[in-house]
């Protein structure tokens, strides 16, 4: 595989072949050009090719993948919790962070970062956030923070 020095395009070639021309109407040589991809499969050839045009099409780089969006985890609802001294504006926190993290939660989930809440069971946890109006159960032993 060849790039045309003129338009810069990827080519497949046989190695044995002195020159070839492209599809730009440039005749390259291909003695004076390193060849920059061996293969005797022509698949692997054409698809090399067809992959090295694209990322030149893309710019001077293969395109790499995308970062993933860092997601809310538990573990960061804890981290975030602690950080609040006030214990019930904590447990609004995690119930509101579980809430936007899943869309709702359960007393396993609080369960997940009770580190956090202290000492108090979910059930208590619960059973407080909804005295304070800041959850309401969805179905049975599924909430959302209001
Ligand atoms: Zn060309």
């Amino acid at each position: 595989m060849v790039v045309c020095p003129k338009c810069g395009k990827a080519k497949g070639v046989e190695s044995r072949k002195k020159t070839t021309t492209c599809q730009c109407g440039r005749e390259i040589q291909l003695k004076r050009l390193k060849l920059q991809f061996l293969t005797d499969s022509p698949l692997v050839l054409a698809d090399t090719v067809a992959k090295v045009n694209a990322a030149l099409k893309g710019g001077e780089k293969m395109p790499s993948e995308r970062r993933p969006r860092k997601k809310s985890t538990s573990a960061g609802i804890s981290e975030q919790a602690r950080a609040v001294r006030d214990p019930l504006e904590r447990i609004r926190l995690v119930a509101s962070e579980l809430t936007a993290l899943k869309g709702e939660f359960t007393i396993a989930d609080l369960q997940k970062v009770s580190s956090t809440l202290g000492k108090d069971s979910p059930e208590k946890i619960i059973a407080r956030l909804q005295e304070h109006n800041l959850i309401y159960e969805v179905e049975e032993g599924r909430y959302r923070s209001v």
